[in-house]
């Protein structure tokens, strides 16, 4: 079987909370929210990202 259901996810910034980062996740895997470090170009450095509606 496939890794499962695979959804559309948005990453914001939790400092700045622009939405940088489009992605998809494994609804499986990850059935809550996530969080990824990821360069913010707002913020000029590696931020915590989460996803968001
Ligand atoms: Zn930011």
């Amino acid at each position: 079987m496939a890794s499962g259901v695979r959804v559309a996810v948005t990453l914001a910034c939790i400092e700045c909370k622009r939405r940088n980062y489009q992605s998809e996740k494994s609804k499986r895997n990850d059935p809550d929210r996530v969080e990824f470090r990821k360069y913010c170009r707002w913020c000029g450095t590696h931020t915590l990202h989460r996803e968001t509606r």
